[in-house]
Order: C-alpha cells, then structure tokens, then sequence
C-alpha cells in the first residue's frame, strides 16, 4: 500500500531550463505529470530565468493523472523513481511511463 513517506521521487530531470532544475536534480517539493492521454507531460515545469524549489533536492510526485500507465495506482505513481526529460523547447515529460497492457 502506497504511503506519503513511499511517493515516488524524480530521480534525474535534463530539463534543465526549469526553474526548479538545478544541474539535471529537480528542487521542486513535488510534480504533477498530467496532460493528454499518451503525453506524460510534467506540468510543474517552468522555463524561467530565475531558480527556485527547495535547497534540498528530494522532489517527489505528488500526483499523476495517468491512469493508462502500468505505474499509476489511484491517480498516483506506484514506480520507485521517475526520470523527466524535455519535449522540445518548451515542455518536460515522465520518461517512465510505460502503457498498461491491455
Ligand atoms: S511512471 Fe507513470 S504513473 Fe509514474 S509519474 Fe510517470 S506516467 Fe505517472
């Protein structure tokens, strides 16, 4: 059973144009990946100048929207960690999302 203290963590993020990425480690507290079905967006990410999020770098996810990934139990992420990467130049994506069978 899923708890606060097992959420899943962001393991490594390259966008690094985000706000809360500092040298590929996402500073956020927490993400939530969400957008349409096929497309794990992460939706925290926010191509600013400045940095931001927390000194201690231990980003979980806090909540994920896609029910169709094999790792999703009740709207949140079942996988141990996740790995973010960009999608073009203005958007990040959940690279562990793998499609559910069937
Ligand atoms: S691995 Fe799947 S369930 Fe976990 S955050 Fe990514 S898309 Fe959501």
């Amino acid at each position: 059973m899923m708890t606060l203290e097992s959420l899943s963590r962001v393991a490594d993020c390259s966008a690094t144009d985000c706000a809360y990425n500092h040298v590929d480690v996402c500073h956020a507290a927490a993400v939530t990946i969400a957008g349409p079905s096929g497309q794990a967006g992460c939706v925290t990410f926010v191509p600013l100048t400045v940095k931001g999020g927390f000194d201690q770098a231990a980003a979980a996810v806090g909540a994920c929207q896609h029910l169709e990934c094999a790792h999703n139990s009740h709207l949140e992420c079942s996988a141990p960690a996740i790995k973010v990467g960009l999608r073009g130049a203005t958007a990040a994506d959940c690279l562990t999302f793998a499609p559910a069978a069937g």
